[in-house]
């Protein structure tokens, strides 16, 4: 049986006592590898190792060598690709045809992204007058913040793990690492691209694990300098709580509940297309993923019924079958999770316009997490699907009439992470974008990223920025030097 290991200072380990927990395939059901279970010697070793590492070879090195350095990780990861492809997929269950254009290269990007950043980025300078009639003359460098914790979700497993640990090693930060437990291969495999290119031992380090027993201890150290977190929104809550102790930084991204707002007057194809993407993508488990749909009246029925006939054309199925469009839920807590969502719109009332429950899957798919992809309308805005994040393939469909009236509605939720608007109007574009309380906004779009820019969360989904020299603010510390002349 493969087994998934822990990698502390350069060494790939199993836990001192031995402990391992199951990996599950979610397209079967099978046991996929066993996973070794981190607890307090293994957080202990790794944040010991990655605390030496800041004064030992990594913390030593020129800027130059490290950005180097990242630009070498990113081309082993394009070099191991379709190691890190079937890795990633058997542990998500997402198709190939996902994963070889979204994971997989941005996990090797966000190394790039970051090296430039670091490479280009400039500090502010000041001269003033003093009123001895000389000079004064300040100026800001930035400091690594020390052991960063990073502790990642399983949607998108390396590429967002890597989005935290790109900026934070740029910025010459060591790591101690623990992603979800259900998807752990890619966190261990990029293990071996550091070892590969020769990345001093301590700088990255990973402690595989569950999130109540390794991910508290993590978050609890008191020799962690911060936590940067990727997750649910009340796991957050929770991370925060742990980092006040200590008055450590901690970085939230969390999750949402995206309103995608379709004007009368949009290009109808393309609002299809993109919410089509926006909703389905990755099995709906996507955090900017849309799962509240407002079309304005004269288009609800016409949306709606377009919609539904290209979601009812979606293909289940395996990840290496090139034209299976999507795959499983990632666990089988989280399928019956968004299945209770399911139940619970039926309850409250929902028009059920697509699916709405399991599908019946053949062969070895037969156990597999699978869920339809579903559309519901006709339900109140306070009901439970409205307002709740599920997390899976599905959406609600609401009519509205006004601009003033979708603003409002867009806007009456606890989470504020991303939004779409369809309009070939630019005046109303713009004039909408501005008021929806969300960290990101796409006009006619989905998912187009330029990482150098802020990403972020509003209200409960999230605290601080990140992209270009936004991971700056959270990556380093900024130190005012001032000299009188
Ligand atoms: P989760 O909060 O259950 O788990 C995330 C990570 O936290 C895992 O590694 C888990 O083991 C760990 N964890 C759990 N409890 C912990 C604790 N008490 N202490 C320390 N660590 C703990 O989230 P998930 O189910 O893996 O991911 C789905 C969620 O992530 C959704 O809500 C989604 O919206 C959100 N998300 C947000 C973004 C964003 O950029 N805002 C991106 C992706 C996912």
């Amino acid at each position: 049986m493969k087994k998934v290991q822990h990698y502390i200072n350069g060494q790939f380990l199993d836990s001192k006592c031995g402990e391992f927990f199951d990996n599950i395939n979610p397209m079967t059901g099978q046991l996929l590898s066993k996973v070794a279970l981190g607890r307090e010697d293994e957080v202990n070793a790794a944040v010991a190792a990655a605390r030496a590492a800041l004064s030992g070879e990594w913390g030593q090195m020129k800027l130059n060598d490290r950005i180097a350095l990242m630009y070498e990780i990113a081309n082993e990861i394009d070099r191991r690709f379709d190691d890190f492809l079937e890795a990633e997929c058997l542990d998500t269950g997402k198709p190939y045809n996902i994963a070889r254009h979204i994971d997989i290269p941005r996990g090797a990007a966000n190394f790039k992204v970051f090296a430039d950043t670091m490479k280009s980025h400039a500090e502010e300078a000041y001269q003033a007058d003093t009123p001895d009639g000389r000079k004064m003359f300040n100026y800001s460098i930035r400091k690594p913040k020390g052991v960063i914790g990073v502790i990642s979700p399983w949607n998108l497993p390396l590429l967002l793990m890597t989005w935290k640990v790109g900026p934070a090693m740029a910025c010459g930060n060591t790591v101690v690492v623990k992603p979800s437990q259900v998807t752990p291969t890619t966190t261990s495999l990029l293990g071996e691209v550091m070892s590969k290119v020769g990345v001093p031992a301590g700088a990255y380090n990973v402690v595989q694990g569950k999130g109540s027993i390794t991910g508290n201890l993590l978050t609890a150290h008191k020799d962690i300098d911060a936590i940067t977190f990727t997750g649910e929104t009340k796991t957050g809550e929770m991370i925060m709580q742990a980092c006040s102790k200590g008055v450590r930084d901690v970085s939230l991204e969390l999750g949402g509940k995206n309103p995608a707002i379709i004007f009368a007057d949009c290009d109808m194809e393309k609002a299809i297309a993109e919410t089509y993407r926006s909703v389905f993508a990755n099995s709906g488990q996507v955090c900017l993923g849309t799962e509240r749909v407002y079309v304005q009246r004269p288009i609800f029925d016409e949306f709606v019924s377009k919609l539904k006939e290209r979601a009812s054309k979606i293909k289940l199925g395996i990840y290496n079958d090139e034209t299976v469009d999507m795959g499983p839920v990632v666990s089988a807590a989280h399928r019956d999770k968004v299945l209770e969502f399911y139940d619970i719109a039926k309850k409250e009332g929902a028009n059920i316009i697509l699916g709405g429950g399991a599908p019946k899957m053949e062969g070895e798919l037969a156990n597999g997490f699978f869920v339809e992809p579903t559309i519901w309308t006709g339900l109140p805005e306070t009901a439970t699907v409205v307002k709740e994040e599920v997390f899976g393939p599905c959406c609600h469909i609401a009519p509205f009439d006004t601009e003033e009236e979708v603003i409002k509605m867009a806007n009456d939720t606890k989470y504020g992470l991303a939004s779409t608007i369809f309009t070939e109007n630019l005046d109303k574009a713009h004039r909408v974008a501005s008021q929806i309380d969300s960290g990101i906004v796409w006009i006619n779009s989905w998912f187009l990223r330029d990482l150098r820019t802020a990403f972020g969360g509003m209200k409960g989904s999230g605290i601080g920025r990140e992209g270009g020299h936004h991971s700056l603010e959270f990556y380093t510390e900024l130190k005012n030097i001032c000299i009188k002349m």
